[in-house]
């Protein structure tokens, strides 16, 4: 069986980080079902999910190797031709990736003690992201 839910994230710009963790648990819960895997999808070009520790620390650490892989002021074609700033956001979002999977059982994440299901903003201005929570199980 498969169960879909949208949620829509407002987010504060660049490298804000949310956790969806307990969001992705009430999805679970909703689809009643008791093992299988949820795909969690971000549906834009400027954004990314991935798995990190939640802490204050990590939330600000991440700006710094994200600057460094792909600083905002590279002269990217993207923002010349689109009279854009974001090509880096595009490129990270590449990098990083749309979405996780993430296994479940007995109607639990099987995640790590320290791992959260997070959503990271990396355009250069506050957006409204629609997220995608796709169950799969049984
Ligand atoms: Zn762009």
């Amino acid at each position: 069986m498969v169960h879909t839910e949208r949620v829509t994230i407002e987010t504060r710009g660049e490298n804000d980080l949310h956790n969806l963790t307990d969001r992705v648990s009430d999805a679970i819960r909703s689809s009643g079902l008791e093992a299988g895997i949820v795909t969690v999808f971000v549906a834009h070009s400027t954004a990314a999910i991935t798995i990190s520790e939640y802490e204050r620390g990590l939330i600000e650490d991440v700006r710094r190797p994200l600057e460094r892989i792909a600083p905002a002021d590279e002269g990217y074609l993207h923002n010349r031709l689109n009279a854009d700033d974001n090509a880096h956001s595009h490129l990270l979002s590449s990098i990083i990736g749309p979405s996780v999977t993430v296994p479940f059982s007995d109607g639990s994440l099987l995640l790590g003690a320290w791992q959260g299901i997070t959503l990271l903003e990396l355009d250069t201005h506050p957006r409204r992201r629609q997220v995608i929570f796709q169950v799969i199980g049984a």
